[in-house]
């Protein structure tokens, strides 16, 4: 095989687990993952990016597999010590590991570094194996307007809150980039497309993952303009979630919760939309005009059935 790049969107948990099958499927390859931040916030005064962090912990193998999230081998001493000064928030966990993380990010951040550089000092440590390119250097976080339990009157409250918090309980009627406006890709995002031989959008959540990054303008068109093919993975698999609460998110955009319903989001490329190949399930039907629509295995449940599922994405994108 001869040297191909390969550029992946990613959220946390689903992008992770593919992109580990990406790093299997194709070793040689140069693998440049742009990264959702729309999640990102500050709490206990430390610039937390969980997508990024779920990324790098995984593909560095220092992830908590059974959480999806954090650090292996964690202990949660600091948060005991902040809840019982009755700091707010309680309801948002960091490890005392992984508050290391926080600490040299926040204090590299004020120091006046962008987050992508900030990124690249972190992946010093972990060697992830892939680029890791934040969507933005600006901040950009999503809010997600809810019922509030109170009024009832709609108010906006951050992406977190709401996940976390609220067990993404209330209905979202709309989600907003508070910062989109003024972002610009992260450096090297719309140069990443332009080189790549392959573009695949992970199994990651339509609506604040993939659509997240999607927002920041610019990013839309380059990924638009690539000479690669784009290949896009269903996150959802016989009319549900696999793991997660994206189900939560969809119905707000009107998409129904199918790999169909997704696929019809996203859109074929020939028609304005993203999309030149879908990968559905075995079981899974999806009629997507203008897209070549291609039923594989997709639960990523063992190293061979993640590596096979992005082999079956490269192929597609002819790579
Ligand atoms: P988050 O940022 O941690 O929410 O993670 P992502 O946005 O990257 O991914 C969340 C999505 O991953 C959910 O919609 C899940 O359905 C999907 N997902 C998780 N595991 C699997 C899997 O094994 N196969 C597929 N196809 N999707 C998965
Ligand atoms: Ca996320």
């Amino acid at each position: 095989m001869c040297f191909v790049e390969i550029v992946v969107l990613a959220g946390g948990t689903g992008g992770a687990r593919f992109l580990r099958g990406v790093r299997a499927a194709a070793p040689e390859a140069g693998i440049t993952v742009v990264v959702n931040t729309g999640d990102d916030v500050t709490m206990h005064g430390l610039r937390i990016c969980p997508d990024l962090d779920t990324v790098m912990y995984t593909l560095g193998g220092g992830i908590d597999e059974e959480r999806g999230w954090g650090r292996a081998g964690e202990s949660w001493t600091v948060k005991a010590e902040l809840a019982a000064y009755d700091a707010d928030p309680s309801w948002f966990g960091l490890g005392d590991r992984d508050l290391a993380t926080h600490l040299i990010r926040t204090r590299m951040l004020d120091a006046g570094y962008p987050l992508s550089a900030v990124t690249t000092a972190l992946a010093e440590r972990w060697q992830p194996g892939v680029t890791l390119l934040p969507m933005s250097d600006q901040r950009v976080e999503t809010h997600v307007v809810v019922p509030d339990p109170d009024t009832g009157r709609q108010r906006a409250i951050h992406f977190q809150e709401w996940w976390v918090r609220l067990r993404a309980a209330p209905d979202p009627s709309a989600f907003v980039q508070v910062g989109v406006d003024a972002a610009l890709p992260g450096p090297g995002v719309t140069e990443a497309f332009a080189a790549a031989d392959a573009v695949l959008l992970a199994p990651s959540n339509p609506v604040v993952s993939i659509g997240t990054i999607l927002g920041v303008p610019g990013i839309r068109a380059a990924l638009l303009g690539s000479p690669a093919r784009i290949v896009g993975i269903s996150p959802i698999v016989g009319g549900a979630v696999v793991r997660g609460m994206a189900d939560r998110c969809l119905p707000a955009l009107g998409i129904e919760v199918s790999a169909e319903g997704v696929g019809r989001h996203y859109g074929a490329r020939s028609d304005g939309g993203l999309l030149d190949t879908w990968l559905v399930a075995p079981d899974d039907a999806a009629d997507v005009g203008g897209v070549d629509v291609r039923r594989v295995p997709l639960l990523m449940n063992s190293p061979e059935a993640t590596a096979n599922l992005a082999r079956a994405a490269l192929d597609a994108a002819g790579v």
